[in-house]
């Protein structure tokens, strides 16, 4: 029986995109499986123009945008390329949490084949499915709370939580007959759950692992400014204490730790944090989630909704309204708020009319280039009303030296840095780096080094 080997389909070179195959004899099962961050989409896609509804994956293999395999797509989503259907032969797809780049083509696999997440991963792709129209297929869903064995032939999965931008995120163990492989997914140990981040790290050091594959959004050159969760909050602290009138902020959709963070800083200094609809719905699917303390809508007292004007409300946007603000709501009452901002509905600035000089947080990661489109347009909204932006972001990876020093501790006979653009940066940094090339495969027997 051939031995166990690891094949990079995805996520190589490039920040997101990540695409893992692991084999052992006929046991075969992938870690994630979403699009890339890259610039080679856009190369042949752009705005409406899209990959075809009836045929996605045959007009992204075109381009080499997804990468082949039989028996892994659905017969819908391979539309023209019917012929080249087969019954699945993968046993499993493991999510390591709920980031587009990671789990934005499972709407693509074959619906027989079982989608291994984290029980509130499963809630926000729900919340997700629910309030915009990103679909993820039917599968198989099988949820686990992380630390349990997962069993799948000769392979046997332990999935660990880690902290990262998401509630949610797991790195995986993966036992294999001739060793164990590590993938930590994304992840990060200066968040407001490194404990769950060293637990893993420690359990992964434990396995002796013979492969470790590790994420470097980070490694490499990388001059963005970086707080801890508590400097962004001292950051915007200091803001709504010197700014007695509005102030604006945007954060990503799915951070809840940053929507906690902004809610105790608004609550402790006498405001109310405005939401849109759809984080307002994601904060209410995720109520009663006992590894979280975000807030709730209808049960914290400063969680308001924002309610831009529309016709016609969708149903799941309709239980917010009673308890909505709308733009001359506050208007007069900038002083009791803080605003987050949906970066799609900066429109909304033309009804609210910020005073110049109101702050504009920036809760996210600065962009990596001068040419980032969406940057440019921030600038100029920001810019056109006479905002003053402000950078508080606290990064959901850790910084190069963090990674320096967890394979330093960790000790691993190889290591495959993933989900970066330097992989050169591990160089040195373990006792064999390979910077693996995508599609090609790698054995894990005989990689081990001298002991
Ligand atoms: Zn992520």
């Amino acid at each position: 029986m051939p031995g166990p080997t690891i094949q990079f389909l995805g996520g190589v070179r490039e920040i997101g995109g990540n695409k893992i195959l692991i084999e052992d004899g006929p046991d075969r099962i992938l870690f994630d499986f979403g699009p890339s961050f890259d610039h080679r989409y856009e190369e042949f896609y752009l705005d409406y123009l899209k990959p075809r509804s009836t045929s996605p994956v045959r007009d992204l293999l075109e381009f080499d945008l997804l990468p082949w395999r039989s028996g892994l797509y659905s017969r819908d989503a391979l539309g023209g390329l019917e012929e080249r259907y087969t019954a699945p032969s993968i046993h499993g797809i493991f999510l390591s949490h709920a980031h587009f780049d990671h789990a934005g083509y499972l709407e693509y696999i074959d619906p027989e084949i079982p989608v291994y997440l984290g029980a509130g991963t499963r809630t926000i792709l729900q919340a997700i499915e629910a309030s915009t129209p990103t679909r993820y297929g039917d599968h198989p869903w099988r949820t686990f709370d992380g630390g349990e064995s997962i069993r799948i032939g000769h392979l046997e999965v332990v999935p660990m939580p880690v902290d990262h931008s998401v509630p949610h995120a797991f790195g995986f163990l993966v036992r294999t007959r001739e060793g164990t492989i590590v993938y930590t997914g994304d992840f990060r140990q200066h968040g407001p759950r490194a404990g769950r981040t060293r637990e893993f790290l420690e359990a992964a050091r434990a396995e002796a692992p013979a492969a470790l594959l590790i994420e470097g959004t980070r490694a490499g050159p990388d001059p963005r400014r970086n707080f801890t969760e508590e400097g962004v909050r001292a950051g915007v602290d200091r803001l709504l204490a010197t700014h007695p009138g509005l102030v604006l902020a945007a954060c990503y959709p799915r951070d809840v730790d940053r929507l906690t963070t902004l809610y105790r800083a608004a609550a402790d200094s006498g405001r109310d944090l405005i939401v849109p609809f759809k984080t307002a719905h994601l904060l209410a699917a995720l109520a009663g989630d006992p590894t979280l303390d975000a807030p709730v809508p209808g049960r914290d007292p400063n969680l308001k909704v924002y309610r831009r004007p529309k016709k016609v409300y969708y149903r799941w946007e309709r239980p917010f309204l009673d308890a909505s603000v709308d733009a001359s709501w506050i208007r007069s009452h900038g002083r009791e708020s803080l605003l987050l901002m949906d970066t799609n509905q900066l429109t909304e600035l033309i009804d609210l009319r910020p005073p110049a000089g109101t702050p504009f947080v920036r809760s996210m990661s600065e962009p990596f280039s001068e040419e980032d489109l969406t940057d440019r347009v921030l600038r100029n909204w920001i810019g056109h009303f006479g905002l003053g932006l402000e950078q508080y972001h606290a990064s959901g990876h850790c910084s190069g030296p963090e990674l320096a020093e967890i394979l330093a501790a960790m000790d691993p006979d190889l290591v495959y840095p993933i989900h970066t653009e330097h992989p050169e940066a591990f160089d040195g940094k373990a006792r064999r780096v390979v910077a693996p090339e995508r599609g090609t495969v790698y054995p894990l027997r005989g990689l081990r080094g001298p002991a």
